[in-house]
């Protein structure tokens, strides 16, 4: 699979700390630099056929439809599509206009992630994001109309504008445009955000860890009484709809990444990262170089990786594939570890496969974590 990491926003969104840049001066030389990564890096996968193509950032819909069909053609001048190749775009709901829809509609597009987060005007401007709650709507309704029917719709839920009442409104307009996927996180406070700063200056209250966990699990329950799996803890889709992508990340499976401050990993042990800064990611293709790091992951490593990321998913983690995969000093120290969590409940093993019941998910990352062998 493969990510291309669009790196430009119209504004900054206070809770952000994704690389992105509110310039679009380097768009041209950004989009070369890109095209040339793909062919540099073209032999990186393994497989030749892609399952799925996805469009990060940053905020790729900024990019009008011509770009990003020239970027496909650039994908597709050394990669196969699967016949059931997944292709998505992040979009902003400001940039979804009836213009940008109909060209995207003709494009090789099929999956739409919109950046909704919330349906009510004054999370949105907590938020700081480009647009508005009637655009929040709109975006949807008029992308439908277009055809797009696999939609993903991003919300957030905790902030401190918001409350128990708004948070059911937000999950019952979203079920009212029936789209197949949600993806769901609790406003998270970052450093060197503007949220942060506002929150030190105590202009405005930090969320509520307590309010985050019930919010979290109403929509659980909601949403599963609506028909969607919940299959990763901030991820919930209708049967045939889960994200391609975002499962093949949860699964360990090869990525490439491209794009300034994209992710790519070999499948198995070595993960590399672009530099996080446009103009020197840009100057280095621009001398047939990348400017990337890369690091070999230890046998700890990959054991609390697939820790971390296993028990955050409805399958959990292979103990079969643990086996043939670690050191018997691993094995023994996980053994150890998993043991009183067995007998109180917080880890169960269903047919081969250790997992975190989904009554404790929102409490995943601390469980896994106590795993880690270090
Ligand atoms: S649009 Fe997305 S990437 Fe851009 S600032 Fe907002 S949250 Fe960050």
């Amino acid at each position: 699979m493969l990510y291309l990491h669009i790196p430009f926003c119209k504004q900054k969104c206070s809770y952000c700390n994704f690389h992105f840049s509110t310039s679009l001066t380097f768009k041209d030389e950004m989009l070369g630099a890109m095209k040339k990564e793909i062919f540099l890096r073209k032999d990186e996968l393994q497989s030749k056929t892609l399952k799925s193509l996805y469009f990060g950032g940053g905020t790729p819909s900024i990019l009008k439809v011509d770009e990003l069909n020239a970027l496909i053609d650039e994908v597709l001048k050394y990669f196969a599509f699967d016949p059931d190749i997944e292709i998505t775009l992040e979009a902003n709901p400001d940039d979804l206009d009836a213009q940008f829809l109909k060209g995207l509609s003709q494009s090789p597009v099929n999956r739409l992630s919109i950046g909704t987060q919330s349906f009510f005007d004054e999370d949105l401007k907590l938020m700081n994001r480009a647009h508005n709650a009637g655009q929040a709507e709109d975006s949807i309704k008029r992308a439908q109309d277009f055809g797009f029917e696999n939609i993903s719709i991003d919300l957030i839920y905790g902030s401190p504008t918001s409350d128990f009442e708004i948070w059911k409104e937000n999950l019952n307009k979203t079920i009212e445009f029936q789209v197949p996927h949600i993806s769901s996180y609790a406003l998270t406070v970052e450093p060197k955000t503007a949220l942060n700063q506002w929150i030190q200056q105590r202009k405005v209250a930090a969320p509520i860890e307590a309010e985050q966990h019930a919010e979290f699990s109403y929509m659980v329950d909601f949403l599963k009484d609506h028909g969607f799996d919940h299959y990763e803890i901030s991820n919930f889709g209708k049967p045939g709809f889960h994200s391609q992508h975002n499962s093949a990340y949860w699964k360990s499976k090869e990525y490439l990444g491209i794009g300034p401050s994209a992710h790519s990993f070999n499948g198995w042990n070595e993960r590399s990262w672009n530099i996080a800064n446009n103009l020197r990611y840009i100057d280095a293709l621009n001398q047939n170089t990348l400017a990337k790091e890369s690091e070999i992951l230890t046998e700890k490593e990959q054991f609390n990786e697939m820790m971390m990321i296993g028990l955050r998913t409805m399958w959990g983690v292979d103990l079969q594939q643990m086996e043939g995969k670690f050191s018997d000093i691993i094995q023994e120290e996980f053994q150890k570890n998993i043991a009183p969590k067995l007998e109180t409940g917080i880890l169960i093993i269903e047919n081969g496969h250790l997992k975190i019941p989904e009554k404790h998910w929102f409490l995943a990352d601390g469980i896994a974590s106590d795993l880690f062998i270090l």
